[in-house]
């Protein structure tokens, strides 16, 4: 439950050194965060790629935290090497995303939900025609710098950590306000039934949250290959005044959003299950700045 959770009183009261034990820093404090960080693929694909960032995972379930940090620790030690993406096979055709509606009528998990008359959906309604943009090309492999500024060489993985509390409760006593300058929520869970919006990480109340421990001009990354759960996130993120959408031209020079494509084991889920993937992208304005 939660009182098993850790959190400090304020983020003041939050000594970051005893979480990023390797870093070099004598006060790291997090920029970026992964919410619902899950088996941390996408801290392991930041990591090396932005070695002088600190980047933090929050995660709920302690088994799956303990194995991040074992992780991190195995890869600091060199004894195991970061996970590589495998690249395409040249001569397979490319899968093309396919609008929702064909999408929808090949899932199981869509069907199963149809045919159960006490499985309430949320239903938000899906536009027949919504169709995500094309995949982005695969980050380069590990150890090719996607760089900014002049990374410590070697790379210590001392950048990267995973906590275990409950993001959707105590952001705010973690991270001052205005800290975070990247949050990603990928692949959340979807809480199909009607009850349960509100157990979405991302909702109207939750995004003043999320606002609040943001800078401005700060990026929020999300996610998903659940049309409804993306037409959700979509909206509570296109009605927030603290929120704009980011163009799509410049998300294509984002390293950051071919790593959220690409990098996490639900991403690697959604590909082998043949699932459209429907990233949405937005920055935090300041109060009145929303076009
Ligand atoms: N982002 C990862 C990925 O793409 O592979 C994991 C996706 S998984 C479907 C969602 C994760 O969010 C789970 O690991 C779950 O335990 C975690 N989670 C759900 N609610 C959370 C909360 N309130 N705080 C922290 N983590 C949460």
């Amino acid at each position: 439950s939660d009182q098993k959770l850790d959190y400090p009183l304020s983020p003041q009261a939050m000594n970051w050194k005893t979480v990023f034990t390797a870093s070099q820093l004598e006060h790291p404090v997090p920029e970026w965060l992964d919410l619902g960080c899950g088996y941390g693929g996408l801290l392991e694909a930041l990591g090396p790629r932005f070695p002088q960032t600190h980047i933090i995972g929050i995660e709920i379930r302690p088994k799956v935290v303990d194995y991040v940090r074992d992780r991190v620790e195995r890869l600091r030690t060199g004894a195991i090497l970061p996970a590589q993406y495998t690249l395409p096979d040249p001569s397979a055709p490319a899968e093309q995303p396919k609008p929702a509606a064909a999408a929808k009528a090949q899932g199981k998990r869509y069907q199963r939900i149809q045919q159960d008359p006490n499985h309430r959906r949320a239903a938000l309604p899906v536009p027949a025609d919504l169709t995500p943009p094309p995949p982005p090309p695969l980050p380069a492999p590990m150890g090719t710098p996607i760089l900014v500024g002049n990374p410590p060489a070697p790379y210590r993985w001392d950048n990267i950590a995973a906590i275990h509390s409950n993001g959707m409760k105590y952001l705010p006593n973690f991270f001052a306000k205005g800290s975070l300058s990247k949050v990603f929520v990928l692949f959340p869970d979807p809480h199909w039934k009607r009850h349960n919006l509100r157990r979405r990480i991302i909702s109207p109340a939750l995004l003043m949250e999320y606002a609040y421990v943001m800078r401005e001009g700060g990026l929020m990354y999300t996610i998903t290959d659940v049309d409804e759960l993306h037409v959700w996130m979509d909206r509570c993120l296109a009605e927030h005044p603290l929120f704009e959408r980011v163009p799509q031209q410049e998300l294509e020079q984002d390293p950051c959003y071919a790593l959220i494509w690409h990098s996490t084991a639900d991403a690697e889920r959604a590909v082998r299950k043949c699932l459209n993937k429907y990233p949405a992208v937005y920055r935090r304005v300041a109060p009145g700045q929303k076009a």
